[in-house]
């Protein structure tokens, strides 16, 4: 029998790390164009793309599902034709499986062999994301990340650590913070950070509408 070199990986990883070097490349050639042209300083644009260009994708898929009962419905039962009626889809996000947090289980993502990531709603994943320590401790003492995170949860809530793969990539749906009733989807995609979307943080409400 003869297999190609995608069979490498046991659990379907496909090379995930070679595409995205591919999308680096890309990156980098914006970033050396718009430096050269002194238009951006080239640390600020990737934080950017990691923090606030992809992640508002899934920010606002996030938003509907805490507004729309229905839509969070479908999030959940076919997260990929969710994701896509609002227009994200694409490379690295064929696959969508949404898991929702809730106040007795709380979901984490991770890539155990390498970075698989989804992109069209988060964006490029962040270095730690990558790294070796978080790839095995996030298995192994999810709580203790957790709390490296400064997330700190009770003891009867259950953790469910979710290993993405080229086929499969995760998209944590956080709990909608309490409080905050008013707030429209538009202002609640502003409070959903990539972190809480990857299940290491919670979305917290801003100072004001806490307050309010
Ligand atoms: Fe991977």
């Amino acid at each position: 029998m003869s297999e190609g070199r995608g069979n490498e990986h046991g659990h379907g990883h496909d090379h995930d790390q070679d595409r995205l070097s591919d999308t680096e490349l890309r990156v980098r050639a914006l970033e050396s164009l718009l430096v050269d042209k002194g238009m951006v300083d080239p640390a600020a644009l990737v934080e950017t793309y990691e923090t606030k260009v992809g992640p508002r994708n899934g920010a606002r898929v996030v938003a509907r599902a805490w507004t729309d009962p229905d839509y969070k419905d479908w999030l959940l039962r076919d997260g990929s034709a969710a994701i896509a009626d609002l227009g994200y889809h694409g490379r690295q996000g064929e696959n969508m499986y949404v898991v929702e947090n809730t106040a007795e289980v709380h979901n984490l993502v991770v890539c155990t062999l390498c970075s698989c990531y989804p992109w069209p709603v988060l964006g490029l994943p962040p270095v730690w994301y990558k790294s070796a320590p978080y790839r095995s401790r996030a298995v192994i003492d999810p709580r203790g990340v957790l709390r490296e995170f400064g997330t700190e949860l009770a003891d009867d809530v259950e953790v469910r650590v979710w290993d993405s793969t080229a086929e499969l990539r995760y998209l944590v749906l956080p709990e909608r913070p309490a409080g905050g009733e008013h707030m429209t989807a538009e202002e609640l995609a502003t409070i959903v950070t990539r972190n809480s979307m990857i299940g290491v943080e919670k979305v917290a409400l801003p100072a004001r509408e806490a307050a309010a």
